[in-house]
């Protein structure tokens, strides 16, 4: 069995990332001190205790990657997240980003589409701490019909297009964060959607992904 200890050089290296988030650009406090609550190194195994606070995506199993700490704070940052919302989540992963948006007070239901890393939520260490985290099996293009309408949508893989049924689930006035491209680099787009069903878009940095595919794995 792993041991999860959080200790006082965890806390120090993580003090170290925020300031370096804040150097990069960070503003929002509440996402900085979701951040600095939270152990990244029981996101990764556990021979890479150090690493999980250097600002650098990693690898976790099944070939995917755990987000780059800018990349979920910039995310976060343009998801302008209140407390009580619910939000959806594509690409659960190593459930990093859930947990950020769980600690900042939202009601996050994250979708997977591969049953290795899905199955791995089931004995997530922190899961007593965030009971409003909600893990789906399933195909993030479809969304959660029966959960929505939702306040914000954050996909966390490269879209190939702004799926419809995904602005479809999303409230007037909500909010998706979507990085955009088949490329090696994607468009970060935060999208607006209006009462007749179309969406206001702003567009920010380049980031680079893994891809969103389609249909379930596993
Ligand atoms: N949010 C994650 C980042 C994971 S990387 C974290 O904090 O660690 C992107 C994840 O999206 C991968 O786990 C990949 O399997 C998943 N993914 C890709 N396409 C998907 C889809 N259509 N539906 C659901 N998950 C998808």
């Amino acid at each position: 069995m792993r041991k999860y200890e959080d200790t006082y050089r965890h806390k120090g290296l993580r003090k170290k990332l925020i300031d370096i988030l804040k150097e990069k650009g960070i503003t929002d406090n509440n996402v900085l001190e979701a951040i600095n609550n939270i152990p990244r190194h029981y996101f990764l195994d556990s021979a890479f205790d150090e690493i999980a606070y250097e600002d650098r995506a990693f690898p976790i199993s099944d070939g995917q990657t755990i987000s780059q700490p800018y990349t979920v704070a910039y995310q976060t940052q343009l998801l302008q997240i209140k407390p009580g919302e619910k939000v959806l989540e594509i690409g659960t992963g190593s459930i990093y980003q859930a947990s950020v948006l769980a600690e900042m007070g939202a009601k996050v239901f994250t979708i997977e589409r591969q049953k290795n890393l899905f199955e791995k939520t089931k004995s997530f260490v922190l899961k007593s701490k965030y009971p409003t985290l909600k893990f789906f099996y399933g195909d993030g293009f479809e969304g959660l019909p029966t959960y929505a309408p939702f306040d914000k949508v954050i996909i966390t893989a490269a879209a190939p297009f702004v799926p419809p049924k995904l602005i479809a689930q999303l409230k007037t006035g909500g909010k998706m964060v979507i990085p955009v491209d088949e490329g090696p680099h994607q468009r970060m787009l935060r999208l607006t959607k209006n009462a007749d069903g179309s969406y206001e878009e702003e567009a920010f940095e380049n980031f680079s992904f893994v891809p969103m595919l389609t249909g379930k794995n596993g």
